[in-house]
């Protein structure tokens, strides 16, 4: 079933202690599109980049199964820039600098062949084009998801919130929770959001694992306990695609499906922390997920 993800197609410049990289590929939706390609190879991006983008990024993506018709390149234009350092933690990051660049003026237009996607991941970036996106639906989608970060909750408050009231499941980290409802409690934090309109509500804690909240119920998830993470860039992204790629395949939207499908985008995530940009998501085989999954349900069972 056809999964459409709209988020940045990016340049990024990652400082970690154990290491650097400059001008890598990166940006919500690249990230989030190898995730899912995992799982659909009906997947329609939306995006924009300069044409100072490597065209053999773009094969690559296409060769995923993922759909270029959204995305747009703006001659002479320069694609968004986002540049960041990891603490010793190698979770808490700060960001130095995110030069929207042809970002600033994106007014998506989607093309028909995405006006009845089923599954709708609306990722990091303004929530203006969020909103536009789910206004160009003809068809009621099935699920929408919505994944965010601090700088449009301190940049773009009001319009997310206008943003958030049309989305069934929000992603955010734990960080960005307290932000967005000034609880410190988590489970505190998630009520309040509920007040904002999604029905379904993940916190991220990074290396933590991550909670799935409804009205009623809460499931935990881990993160997998990791000898060597490199970059954790794309982490939240990964996780998002690698979940509701897991959804578009069963079909499924129920909060028990959702516990598995979490538990997909967290073995997604733990395998883009293993090396900078694209390159460990990029080239994974259906025995490498499957073992890592195991991993996972290995991690948590225990009789009684
Ligand atoms: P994640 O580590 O999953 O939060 O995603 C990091 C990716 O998001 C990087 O590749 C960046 O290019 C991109 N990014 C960083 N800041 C923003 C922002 N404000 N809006 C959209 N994408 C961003």
């Amino acid at each position: 079933m056809s999964l459409l993800t709209v988020g940045t197609v990016a340049f990024d410049t990652l400082y970690t202690p154990h290491g650097d990289a400059e001008m890598v590929v990166g940006g919500s939706s690249q990230y989030s599109s190898y995730a899912a390609s995992y799982f659909t190879d009906d997947i329609n991006l939306v995006s924009i980049i300069g044409d100072d983008f490597p065209q053999s990024e773009l094969d690559d993506l296409q060769s995923r199964g993922v759909s270029l018709d959204g995305l747009k390149t703006v001659a002479g234009g320069k694609s968004f820039f986002w540049a960041g350092r990891y603490l010793d933690n190698m979770n808490d990051r700060v960001t130095i600098t995110t030069d929207l660049n042809v970002l600033a003026d994106f007014d998506p237009v989607l093309p028909d062949s995405y006006k009845q996607s089923k599954y709708i991941l609306l990722g990091n970036l303004t929530p203006d084009i969020q909103i536009s996106v789910i206004n160009q639906l003809t068809e009621k989608p099935k699920l929408v998801v919505l994944d965010t970060m601090n700088f449009w909750i301190d940049n773009t408050y009001d319009k997310l919130i206008e943003a958030i009231k049309l989305c069934d499941v929000l992603t955010i980290n734990d960080e960005e929770a307290r932000m967005l409802s000034g609880e410190h409690s988590l489970v505190l934090a998630a009520a309040k959001i509920f007040e904002l309109g999604p029905k379904y509500l993940i916190i991220k804690k990074g290396e933590h694992g991550c909670l799935l909240f409804d009205r009623n119920s809460v499931f935990f998830a881990p993160a997998l306990p990791l000898e060597k993470v490199v970059d954790p860039t794309g982490a939240g992204d990964c996780f998002a695609g690698g979940f509701l790629g897991y959804i578009a395949k069963t079909e499924d939207t129920s909060f028990e499906n959702m516990k598995r499908a979490i538990i997909y985008g967290s073995a997604l995530a733990s395998f883009v922390v293993e090396d900078f940009s694209n390159y460990r998501v990029k080239s994974l085989t259906e025995q490498e997920i499957k073992d890592r999954v195991q991993q996972f349900v290995d991690l948590t069972h225990f009789q009684l």
